[in-house]
């Protein structure tokens, strides 16, 4: 065990902990050297690995808010973006790794396997495979996986049904449009799924499109929450309007029998359908491990989980009920706003460390 006990620890360090290391240092003005970072890359996480070609469904000037409500000043090349217009993801996690510098922060290359509370002296433990360190106040962003259904039929993993290039691989040939001719069935109408049906389809697939909602697309220029924008909600009424020239059979999840017959004619299936948590590191507090069904039980309003261990991001969202439907709230301006609202706990909690 290392004999420091650090300020602050991150752990996990994708959008969501850049976010909450930005406003320790602006505006909570904790030094980085009191900071300890665990995170197996340190790259800007998911948006960097896995996302970086997407194109946004927030508008760059979302991000630049986001920023400047946590204190964290713009990075140069701000002035060049249009704010109204989306980017593509690696836009703004290349500016999230520049806006928020940590000189002096200890850097740890590794998972977190343990997050332990220890009452005497009141500290947690972190243990990894790179070392066990101390900390009086953890904020742990550890990401989350897309879901996975149970279909029988192979699945083209979400960040490879994204990437364009990657998508070809999934059908054989060289051709033009090397999918012809092969159905696919794909889950989820919100952003990702759109933007995979388009994909699919300039490949020459024929598609269904599943959804478990009770209308197919909710858009944001008919003022529904977290609804699709732009080029996005383009696509959508595209689909509406003519299934995108006849390839694309839109239908409820409900519809089991065309549900089983789309399946039955598929080659992939592709989940645009939610995420979940996985390979959690285990978690300690003063009452024993912290453990249910649906991973690691947290209060979404606050983000807390224990006193002086918070989580946010995907893992730990907060959640927003419209007209009885609960959205958990998965985007840069939604984490800058979940740490925002516990202000005055945090500020208590991280001087408490002092
Ligand atoms: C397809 C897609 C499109 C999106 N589009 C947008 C958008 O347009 N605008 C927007 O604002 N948001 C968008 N998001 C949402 C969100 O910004 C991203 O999901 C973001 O990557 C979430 O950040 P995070 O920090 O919670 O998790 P991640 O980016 O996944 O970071 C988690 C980090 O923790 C590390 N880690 C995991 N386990 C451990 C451990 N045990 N110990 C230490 N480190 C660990 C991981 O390696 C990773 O580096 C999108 C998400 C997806 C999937």
């Amino acid at each position: 065990m290392n004999s420091r006990t650090y300020k602050l620890a991150l752990i996990g360090y994708g959008a969501a902990n850049i976010l909450f290391a930005g406003y320790a240092i602006h505006t909570l003005r904790i030094n980085p050297c009191d900071i300890l970072i665990v995170d197996p890359y340190h790259d800007g996480g998911a948006l960097m690995r896995r996302w970086s070609h997407v194109v946004s469904n927030t508008t760059y000037g979302q991000f630049t808010t986001a920023l400047t409500d946590l204190g964290i000043p713009l990075p140069a090349e701000s002035r060049q973006l249009d704010p109204a217009k989306p980017t593509p993801l690696k836009v703004l996690v290349h500016q999230l790794l520049e806006a928020v510098s940590l000189p002096g922060a200890r850097r740890v290359f590794a998972r977190a396997h343990t997050i332990k509370w220890a009452a005497d002296p009141a500290q947690w433990e972190i243990s990894t495979p790179a070392g066990n360190f101390k900390a009086h106040f953890i904020s742990f962003a550890p990401g989350a996986e897309p879901k996975c259904l149970q279909t029988a039929v192979p699945q083209i993993p979400l960040e490879h049904a994204l990437a364009a290039d990657t998508l070809r691989t999934y059908f054989t040939g060289a051709t033009e449009r090397p999918a012809a001719g092969t159905h696919v069935t794909v889950f989820g109408t919100a952003h990702s799924g759109i933007l995979i049906v388009d994909a699919l389809v300039r490949l020459g697939a024929t598609v269904t499109l599943v959804y478990n909602t009770p209308v197919p697309f909710y858009y944001a220029d008919e003022g529904a929450y977290d609804g699709v924008k732009q080029e996005t909600a383009m696509i959508a009424r595209a689909i509406q309007a003519d299934g995108l020239a006849g390839h694309v059979d839109l239908i409820p999840y409900s519809e089991s029998l065309k549900l089983h017959d789309s399946l039955n004619a598929s080659r992939w299936t592709v989940c645009a359908c939610g995420f979940e948590t996985a390979n959690m590191p285990v978690v300690v507090a003063d009452a024993g491990e912290l453990k249910c069904d649906k991973g690691i039980p947290y209060n979404p309003a606050t983000g807390q989980i224990a006193p002086r261990l918070y989580g946010w991001g995907i893992a730990f969202p907060s959640c927003t009920t419209v007209d009885g439907r609960t959205y958990a709230d998965v985007s840069i301006p939604s984490f800058a706003g979940h740490i925002l609202r516990q202000a005055d706990e945090l500020r208590a909690a991280l001087l408490y460390s002092s």
